[in-house]
Order: C-alpha cells, then structure tokens, then sequence
C-alpha cells in the first residue's frame, strides 16, 4: 500500500498547511485541531536542490540530493532526490519512503525521482 505524506487543510478557509501549524496562516483565526488531513500530491516541479555530504550515520546512503519542489497544488516541500542530474524547473514524482533510521524508528519523508 503507498504511503502518504499529509497536508493540514484549514476548515475555516482551506488554506493547506504541511507541515502541521498551530495557527492557520490563511485566516489567522483557526484554534487548535480544527484541521482536514489531505494527502499531498506526489507530482510537482523541482524549483530549486542541493547535494549534501559527510552524512550522520542514520542515513544509509553517501551523499544525499535535497530539493525544494512545488507540488501539483502549489504547495511547496522539502524532499530527498534520487535524480543523478537534476535540473531546476524538471518535472518529478514523489514517493514515501523511509529516509533515516534511528535506533527504534524509522523516518518517512518523501523521495522524488523524475517524471
Ligand atoms: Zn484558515
């Protein structure tokens, strides 16, 4: 079953969050929890990435590509790519996928490769 990321819609005015905001930026007036989940979209451009090196050993891989993409509903978020030549404004695709393992947990965030 593919895993989701989700996004945190406003119920007052539908201004999508992700990640999750104690107060809505849209209409400034949202208490808490007053919230839809809504899987963000797996499709999107990439606006802009960089290559990391010398990683923390919870991550299994030498060198690690991170992009900043805008989703299919303008949203934007943060993302490792597996991309060898990435290029900005490329169209790519995302899947969950787990991305650090800690001792007893593993972290899932989205993996995006090219369209
Ligand atoms: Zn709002």
């Amino acid at each position: 079953m593919a895993r989701e990321i989700y996004a945190y819609k406003c119920r007052l005015c539908g201004t999508m969050h992700y990640p999750f905001r104690m107060v809505c930026k849209g209409c400034k007036q949202n208490d808490f929890f007053e919230f839809d989940t809504v899987p963000l979209p797996k499709s999107g451009k990439l606006l802009t990435f960089t290559r990391v090196y010398n990683l923390p050993a919870q991550y299994e891989v030498a060198t690690l590509g991170l992009g900043i993409v805008e989703l299919e509903n303008g949203m934007r978020m943060l993302g490792q790519l597996e991309i060898d030549e990435p290029t900005i404004g490329m169209a790519v695709k995302g899947s969950v996928e787990v991305v650090r393992k800690e001792t007893y947990d593993d972290y899932y965030g989205m993996v995006f490769t090219a369209a």
